[in-house]
């Protein structure tokens, strides 16, 4: 007779978890093993229960010698649960280290604690960077704070000095960044200072090094963390302090299965552990900005660059009359060889990599599409090849028009690969000075560092890039910035698309300013007078910032309302529609609009069809209980349907 009953979470699509019984008492937050539909399951223990009235499974095996997850960790993976709409067996499998998901996994030896001591290092602030870091310091308890720092205003030596008094109090931190490019060189130099206690921890590292982390961040060995968004519930022992540097940027939501921001489970983190958080950006969110002026979070600012440098101006170059070459103005092109000429470096800034976004036929309408996705294909030169960026299939160059026969038929409108080649062939610029930067020229092991470095070293020439340019690279002989298609970012139906193409422009600029020579940042537009544009000309970001708050609070719009997508996807377009009218029939909810269905931006994907339902509402707890309830019709419905669906909260996409 089992004496010991208990709830175990398990890696399922189903709300809830389910009870298995045990000879032995059982700690929470345990790896277990038990059977689940005659297959063998890795689950935790999540909570003792009482002897239920139906038939319990036997746990079958207990795995590790410590918890997976402490209580703590597991309340907020359930507040996850909830507030993301998500099954919670498959939350935690979502933030468990990967290797943990096998029954074999090896078992660790427990490591010899390091006792390294605090290391003493000096580090010169500059009296705006003291002034800050002095701030900072003061926070206490649950005290969320940003940090505004203008671009190149050198917020990571704040940092190291922030770390160092957590480590001199025997606390621990962690630190999230958006990107595993950016790591590296930030890696480096914590490692410099603060040698073993520190450990990077990204999706990137193999399954069995995520888990060593894990395990020394438990029992105390690492006592600095810098990890991407999955490492937001990283165990540290002692934790004292969460840093979310560039806070701002997206690469901290998760839109793939669980629905969830890095950044705002963070934030919960740091407010159950009663611990201050301090998020960093040049460029910070208007959701951010808006709990500033709530005074819900605290501001620190650091507006000097360290070279004082004031941050370059904008000038917006109407492109409808301009005769463009290479899809550069003239201005444009006349800036980039004076540049050459005085052996300082220009960029291209362009959020598309390729040859050329469209390839068609010169006599009719036809355009190469992909099948899967029905989306253009985009050429690349270099490879030969029609690539679909939503599903990464590739065609042969057909040599005829399917429709009409012609044989002429090239690609239309720029991208990274014609504008390094346009650059190659019709400027005095060396072949090897023009350095293409995008995810086809730094997807080899080593390349991007190998690129970053020839940059560095280069006397003269152009960057050619997409947006991998502006995370956190700074070029130091940078002069002239071009930025080319933006003008998607003005007309966008997305709620944060003004907002990232100003905390775009603002940090593009802010790759250049480093020399003693005035940067320019020139921005190809066809709409040069649009208001938005016109607040950002001065090359500051708070003016812009403030004025599209103040319209979204006019407007009810987020961060001043609350939004959710109930999103559906099928391979046929009528079973999506039929399957959301039928939820949403005869619901209604005082305080909670809905709108749709609507196809999605992306609209297939890989054979399937994607629609939502937006819901929007003036109170969180509104949002939720109208979710809640839908999702109790889902239940019946979902099953009937073949549909596949899930809930987006916080959409920055539609
Ligand atoms: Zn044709
Ligand atoms: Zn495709």
């Amino acid at each position: 007779m089992s004496k010991f009953f208990y709830n175990i979470s398990l890696p399922l699509a189903v709300q809830g978890t389910f009870t298995y019984s045990s000879d032995i008492r059982l700690e929470i937050g345990f790896r277990v093993l038990v059977d689940f539909s005659n297959r063998e399951r890795i689950g935790v223990v999540i909570k003792k229960v009482n002897k239920p009235a139906f038939k319990t499974l036997k746990i079958k095996k207990v795995f590790d010698d410590f918890e997976i997850f402490n209580t703590n960790e597991l309340a907020l993976l359930h507040w996850i649960s909830d507030y993301y709409h998500f099954p919670i067996g498959q939350v935690i499998d979502n933030f468990m280290p990967p290797y943990l998901r096998k029954a074999n996994a090896v078992e660790l030896q427990n490591n010899d604690l390091v006792s390294e001591a605090v290391p003493d290092f000096n580090l010169d602030l500059t009296s705006h960077q003291e002034k800050a870091f002095l701030a900072l310091k003061q926070l206490k308890g649950f005290d969320p704070c940003l940090l505004y720092g203008v671009t190149g205003s050198g917020k990571t030596e704040i940092y190291i000095k922030l770390i160092q008094e957590q480590l001199k109090s025997n606390q621990s931190v962690l630190m999230l960044i958006p990107e595993i490019s950016l790591a590296p060189q930030m890696v480096k130099r914590l490692k410099k200072i603060f040698g073993e206690l520190v450990a990077y921890y990204h999706s990137g590292i193999t399954n069995l090094n995520r888990w060593k982390v894990w395990r020394d961040a438990r029992n105390g060995n690492k006592k600095i963390i810098i990890g991407t968004r999955s490492s937001v519930l990283m165990p540290l022992k002692n934790l004292g302090l969460i840093i979310v540097d560039e806070e701002h940027d997206h690469s901290y939501k998760q839109v793939e299965g669980l629905s969830y921001s890095a950044r705002d489970v963070a934030i919960k983190r740091a407010s159950d552990l009663k611990i201050p958080i301090i998020l960093g950006s040049a460029t910070p969110s208007l959701s951010i900005l808006r709990q500033v002026e709530d005074k819900k979070f605290k501001k620190t600012e650091l507006l000097e660059r360290f070279n004082q440098s004031s941050p370059p101006k904008l000038t917006f170059v109407d492109i409808n009359a301009n005769n463009l070459k290479g899809g550069i103005s003239e201005i444009g092109q006349k800036a980039i060889l004076d540049d050459y000429a005085s052996q300082v470096l220009s960029m291209v800034f362009i959020n598309r990599r390729g040859f050329a976004p469209e390839y068609r036929c010169s006599e009719c309408d036809w355009v190469a599409r992909c099948n899967n996705c029905e989306t253009n294909m985009v050429f690349h030169h270099e490879k030969n090849r029609l690539i679909c960026h939503r599903c990464d299939s590739a065609y042969g160059i057909p040599e005829q028009c399917p429709d009409c026969g012609n044989s002429e038929l090239g690609g239309v409108g720029y991208a990274t690969e014609s504008i390094s080649k346009y650059l190659q062939d019709n400027t005095p610029i060396d072949r090897g000075e023009v350095y293409r930067f995008d995810s086809d020229t730094t997807k080899k092991k080593g390349a991007l560092t190998e690129l970053l470095k020839s940059i560095n070293d280069a006397h003269q020439g152009v960057i050619v890039g997409t947006q991998m340019l502006i995370k956190g690279h700074d070029f130091k002989k940078l002069k002239t910035v071009i930025v080319m298609n933006i003008d998607s970012g003005l007309t966008s139906i997305n709620p944060s698309a003004l907002e990232d193409l100003g905390q775009q422009l603002i940090q593009v600029s802010g790759r250049a300013g480093r020399l003693d020579t005035k940067a320019v940042v020139l921005v190809q537009t066809r709409y040069p007078d649009h208001p938005f544009l016109e607040k950002l000309k001065s090359g500051t970001y708070m003016p812009f910032a403030m004025d599209l708050l103040t319209e979204r609070k006019k407007q009810s719009q987020p961060p001043y309302a609350y939004q959710a997508l109930l999103k559906s996807s099928s391979t046929v377009i009528q079973k999506n529609i039929n399957f959301l009218e039928a939820i949403l029939k005869n619901f209604e909810l005082p305080g909670c609009n809905f709108y749709g269905p609507m196809p999605a931006s992306i609209f297939k994907v890989r054979g399937r069809y994607f629609h939502y339902v937006l819901l929007q509402a003036n109170k969180r707890t509104v949002l939720h209980s109208a979710l809640n309830q839908l999702e109790k019709r889902i239940g019946q419905l979902a099953k009937s349907s073949s549909v596949r669906w899930k809930v987006e909260i916080d959409p920055l996409n539609f």
